[in-house]
């Protein structure tokens, strides 16, 4: 399956929606993050289209306002405790409604991937785990461990979930930052895999 067959719009005409929301710098990055994730699909027998398209659009809504997200978790009907957290965790689990409403997507496995790829879970499919991780390890990232992310990454998308969160987790509790508890689920869920070869 194309991006068109999923969303009615060429690749080319869904490059000018998703830059014409966002700065120049996060262009870059989901550009990236589509191809990490092309590569990661390629290398781990997964659905190379599906992991670009949701790749390409997992930062989609990063710069909505917050008036704007705490209006659609109304619309919604989304667990009101959202409203306690900010865009770090709205622009993807509130982030998939503005999606659905701009660019008509449909693709509950796409979606998904899109809505849990700040926070994670504790049951992840494969394409849940290229959006996390490919976001990681995009060539754009430059920051202390991305390299050993990356080698990592090639042998294990689950050893890369557990790496990655265990390192968000260390980062956010070493700025006295709240972490959401989905996060810290996903912690517990993949922690063990950073203990195996
Ligand atoms: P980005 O959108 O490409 O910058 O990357 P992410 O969507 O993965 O993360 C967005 C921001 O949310 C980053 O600054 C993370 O450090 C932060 N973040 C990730 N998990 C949590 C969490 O559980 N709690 C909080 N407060 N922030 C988080
Ligand atoms: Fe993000
Ligand atoms: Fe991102």
């Amino acid at each position: 399956m194309t991006y068109e067959s999923y969303t009615g719009m060429s690749r080319e005409v869904l490059l000018e929606k998703v830059q014409s929301v966002m700065s120049d710098k996060r262009f870059r990055h989901v550009l990236g993050v589509e191809r990490a994730a092309q590569e990661l699909a390629e290398l781990h027998n997964y659905d190379v289209e599906k992991a670009g398209l949701a790749g390409l659009l997992h930062d989609y809504a990063k710069e909505v306002a917050d008036a704007d997200f705490l209006a659609l978790i109304d619309k919604y009907d989304l667990d009101p405790d959202l409203k306690n957290w900010n865009n770090n965790i709205w622009h993807g689990v509130v982030g998939i409604y503005k999606i659905q409403e701009d660019l008509g997507i449909s693709d509950p496995e796409i979606l998904r991937s899109i809505e849990r790829h700040t926070i994670g879970a504790v049951d992840m499919t494969t394409l849940e785990k290229i959006v996390y991780v490919a976001d990681y390890i995009e060539h754009n990232r430059n920051f202390p461990g991305v390299d050993e992310a990356r080698v990592i990454a090639q042998a294990s998308l689950d050893k890369a979930v557990a790496y990655e969160t265990a390192h968000t987790v260390a980062f956010l509790a070493s700025k006295a930052q709240p972490i959401y508890p989905k996060t810290i689920e996903t912690y517990n869920a993949y922690v063990h895999c950073l203990h195996e070869d």
